[in-house]
């Protein structure tokens, strides 16, 4: 069986995150979507309010799970015996970070394998920033996120701005 790893912060997961899954989920047995905790980033969404959002996301995707790791994806991607990890690619910002990230990984790890997913063209410009500064300002993310999530934007902004 053919497991995949797809690695992120999903604070809050988009249309772009959901796409790479849904194609990802297509190609593999099983997808993994793990939320890492990463102790330096500074999240809007909790853990828990992360993981329930993605949760209901891929509800109608049966051979997907929602999970949490600590640590790095290459360590979590064995613990749960898959030696895929898939990432988003949108622009070329995207390129170097990733690049260099995937040869790291390679290092430490030769027996795991990145792959890439390029993403949609209506999704290039789409990030979870992006997402939130609109959110903030009251304005309509209603094509940038599942319905869940819009609403769960408002309720984070109601009262600011
Ligand atoms: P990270 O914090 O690791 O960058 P994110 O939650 O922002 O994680 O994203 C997880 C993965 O999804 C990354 O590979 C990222 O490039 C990809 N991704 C994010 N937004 C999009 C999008 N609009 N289209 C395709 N891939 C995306």
């Amino acid at each position: 069986m053919k497991t995949a790893l797809y690695p992120g912060s999903f604070d809050p997961v988009t249309n772009g995150h959901l796409d790479i899954i849904e194609r990802s989920s297509k190609m593999f047995d099983k997808v993994v979507v793990a939320i890492g905790e990463n102790i330096n980033k500074s999240c809007l969404f909790s853990l828990e309010e992360r993981k329930d959002m993605l949760t209901q996301a891929v509800n109608h995707l049966n051979n997907v799970e929602v999970q949490s790791f600590k640590g790095l994806a290459i360590d979590f991607a064995k613990e749960i015996n898959s030696n895929i990890i898939i990432r988003g690619l949108r622009a070329v910002s995207d390129f170097d970070y990733e690049f260099q990230m995937a040869l790291t990984n390679r290092k430490i790890n030769p027996e795991i394998e990145t792959i890439f997913i390029m993403t949609q063209e209506k999704f290039i410009f789409l990030s979870a920033s992006n997402v939130k500064e609109l959110a903030s300002y009251n304005a309509d993310v209603k094509d940038l996120v599942p319905e869940l999530v819009q609403t769960k934007l408002k309720e984070k902004f109601k009262g600011s701005n």
